[in-house]
């Protein structure tokens, strides 16, 4: 039976015990900054392995120097510390790691100065978030994307998460799988949690940063591939909304979602509505490399399990 553990004030405790106040800063104001990191079960090693561990930390460390959260951990311990939390929640199966830096003294005031700072990480089951066989439909949201100028999207901040929730369940409560956001120029920047990325020919195709993005670890993971696997052409550069409707495929990348193809957007299909050949190859490489079954990628995948079952 698997217990879930968290790392909670310094310690690591039953999920159960890690509990904080309804004063808490970061819970009233929004003000932490977090990473979404799986760690993915590979049966025949009995292993889970965790994907790009040190890149959602230093992301993570990226996140906290925007928001003045203090965060004195090197990766070296950061890696232990996980990888000891996943092997004593003892799940055989994906998990998603949660590790979260917030502004933690209980008072009323906001700002990001003269407060606590504290940091979390806890772990949970987490299986497929969109379907990627089937592929999903999507939408374009009304509701924009915010801009650095507002809250800078490059920083995975909680409070950011308002506006991927709005776009979220509009799609939803409208009948689609997911939302497309446009920036407040126009230009495609992103889903709710995932990055975009299109095929024309030899070309696959996403947004800069400067679209106000969330600069993906999935998105750099793909681009990687893309060049060293697949040698086509990655291009970072504006997309229009009506370029989606045209391209030959479209697929989103994010933690949560893997590689999941886009096959219709605004009730126009997509290529022929099915996961394409760029997006295919793309699927199956991205889970040969996560459950650590590609020896050239085995230095992203970290093992949880230090006495492997037979
Ligand atoms: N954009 C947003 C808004 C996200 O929440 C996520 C998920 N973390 C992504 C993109 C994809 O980032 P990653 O590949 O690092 O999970």
């Amino acid at each position: 039976m698997a217990t879930p553990y968290a790392y909670f004030k310094r310690e690591i405790v039953p999920l159960s015990d890690a509990k904080i106040g309804v004063m808490t800063h970061a819970f009233n104001y929004g003000t932490a900054v977090f990473e979404g990191v799986r760690g993915n079960w590979n049966e025949d090693e009995s292993q889970i392995y965790v994907f790009r561990m040190k890149e959602h930390y230093d992301r993570l460390r990226r996140s906290c120097r925007i928001m003045r959260i203090d965060f004195p951990y090197e990766n070296e311990e950061l890696s232990s510390i996980t990888t000891q939390l996943v092997e004593m929640s003892g799940y055989r199966e994906d998990v998603y790691i949660r590790p979260l830096a917030y502004k933690s003294s209980e008072l009323l005031g906001v700002r990001l100065h003269d407060l606590d700072d504290d940091f979390l990480i806890f772990v949970a089951p987490f299986g497929p978030y969109l379907d990627i066989e089937k592929g999903a439909r999507c939408c374009t949201s009304s509701w924009r994307r915010v801009e650095d100028t507002g809250i800078p999207a490059r920083a995975k901040i909680t409070g950011i998460y308002a506006n991927s929730a709005l776009a979220k369940t509009e799609a939803n409560l409208n009948g689609f799988d997911e939302a497309i956001m446009l920036d407040e120029r126009g230009h495609v920047s992103e889903g709710s949690g995932e990055n975009i990325f299109v095929v024309q020919g030899d070309h696959v195709i996403t947004p800069p940063p400067s679209s106000n993005i969330l600069v993906g670890i999935t998105r750099d993971t793909v681009m990687t591939l893309v060049r060293e696997e697949l040698g086509l052409q990655v291009v970072e550069r504006d997309i229009d909304r009506s370029e989606l409707y045209t391209s030959d495929e479209c697929f989103m990348t994010g933690t949560a979602a893997h590689v999941t193809p886009v096959v219709e957007l605004d009730h126009r299909i997509i290529g022929d509505g099915r996961m394409g050949p760029v997006s295919g190859r793309l699927v199956s490489l991205y889970f040969d490399i996560i459950t650590g079954r590609n020896a050239k990628y085995s230095h992203w995948c970290t093992p949880c399990f230090s006495k492997v079952k037979a």
